[in-house]
Parts: C-alpha cells; sequence; structure tokens
C-alpha cells in the first residue's frame, strides 16, 4: 500500500457540513497546492524537508497545536494507529491540505473494512479516487473544480468571503440538490455571514458554521 504524508491525527467533533457534531478521528494529510488566500491550515500545505519527521513517527498522533511536521506513512501503520485511537463506526475524516492530491484510495478502503464512516475533504481540483463507500465532502475553492466531481460529492460545502466565490461555482451548483449544498462563511465574519444567510434562505441552500471555532476545538 502507498505511503501518505501525514500532518496529524487526532479526535475531535466534526464541526462543519452534514455531519456536524459527530464525534471523529481526524487524519490531517501534508501538501497541498491550491492555494487559497483565507487557508485556516496553512501550516499543511507545504512540505518542505527540514519539516520531515522519520518516517512512521508516532509524534503525528501526539501534537497539541498546529505545525508543519509531517511524517511518510505507511498506510498499514497508519490504520494501525487509527484504530488504537478512534472505535470503528466513528466518522474518520480524511482532510488536509489537500488529500486527493496523494493516493488515498487503499486508505478509505481499510478505514472502510475496519467499520469506520469515511468522509474525505476536498477541494476538487484533482480526481477524487476513494473507496465508493466513502462521503465526499467537496469544498470548491478559487480553482476550477474536476467535472466528475461534482459527482461523485455526497455534499458540497462552500466557503463564501464575498458573492464571487458562489457566482464562480452557481453553473454547476444549480445543477445539483439544494439539500446537498451548505455555504460557510469564511472566518466566520459579519459581513459573509449575512452574505451566507441571505443567500441560503435565496435558494434553499443549508447554512454551514464552523462551530468548532467556537468551542475552541481542534
Ligand atoms: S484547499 Fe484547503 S488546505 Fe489548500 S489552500 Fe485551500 S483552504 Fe488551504
Amino acid at each position: 500500500m502507498p505511503a501518505l504524508l501525514v500532518n496529524e491525527v487526532f479526535l475531535s467533533l466534526q464541526g462543519e457540513g452534514v455531519r456536524t457534531g459527530l464525534p471523529s478521528v481526524f487524519i490531517r494529510l501534508q501538501g497541498c497546492r491550491v492555494g487559497c488566500p483565507w487557508c485556516d491550515t496553512g501550516y499543511a500545505r507545504t512540505t518542505a524537508p527540514q519539516d520531515r519527521l522519520p518516517d512512521n513517527d508516532g509524534a503525528v498522533f501526539a501534537k497539541t497545536s498546529a505545525s508543519p511536521s509531517h511524517t511518510c506513512a505507511q498506510t498499514a501503520w497508519l490504520v494501525r494507529g487509527v484504530l488504537a485511537l478512534a472505535r470503528p463506526g466513528m466518522n474518520a475524516v480524511i482532510t488536509g491540505g489537500e488529500p486527493c492530491e496523494q493516493g488515498i484510495a487503499h486508505l478509505t478502503t481499510a478505514l472502510c473494512d475496519a467499520g469506520f464512516s469515511v468522509q474525505v475533504e476536498t477541494s476538487g481540483t484533482c480526481p477524487i479516487l476513494c473507496d465508493a463507500r466513502a462521503w465526499v465532502t467537496l469544498s470548491p475553492k478559487a480553482r476550477p473544480v474536476l467535472p466528475e466531481n461534482w459527482k461523485r460529492a455526497d455534499e458540497i460545502k462552500l466557503p463564501v468571503l464575498t458573492i464571487e466565490d458562489i457566482a464562480r461555482h452557481a453553473g454547476a451548483l444549480e445543477r445539483l440538490p439544494a439539500n446537498m449544498i451548505s455555504l460557510q462563511p469564511v472566518s466566520g465574519t459579519h459581513a459573509a455571514t449575512a452574505l451566507c444567510v441571505r443567500e441560503c434562505l435565496r435558494r434553499n441552500w443549508r447554512l454551514s458554521l464552523q462551530t468548532q471555532k467556537f468551542i475552541n476545538l481542534r
């Protein structure tokens, strides 16, 4: 099975989107080339050699604060670590960074086989190659979403700072069922929140808030 660059693995509650509130094990992969100006996980974007820990370094299971340090993990080692931390049946969130820049198919299958409810959070800028049982949260950003990824998505969670963030993807969004779509105000600013509320009411879309930030969760 392929190795993956992993920033951190931790337990928390899913704070965003349709699965808000679910106890979850988060597997944050390292590396992202999308380049959103308001990225709140910048520490997981770069893969600089000086930030590389030894292979299969358990430090990624013990982080208490955000840092760019990451390990190259064998998938089987990673799954064993997840099983030691979390109980099967839980939501297992593969996030980043941009997880689909790496080969996550084996990891998603191994976690599904182990009994986890797997969720992949992706910008949709790379092919989404994951187990058919995985729930895909597509979070479109400024770079184009690959056309086939709109069809693979189980939910759309759209970060919104200005009306342009909706307009950029409006054609694709309007072809999807309304109950798949959430608008999420970037950084919870008053203006972005007011815009999202207005557009949710107008279009019958859902509001997603980053609830983990209200209660100081990772
Ligand atoms: S896709 Fe995610 S990790 Fe990458 S730059 Fe954008 S917000 Fe940051």
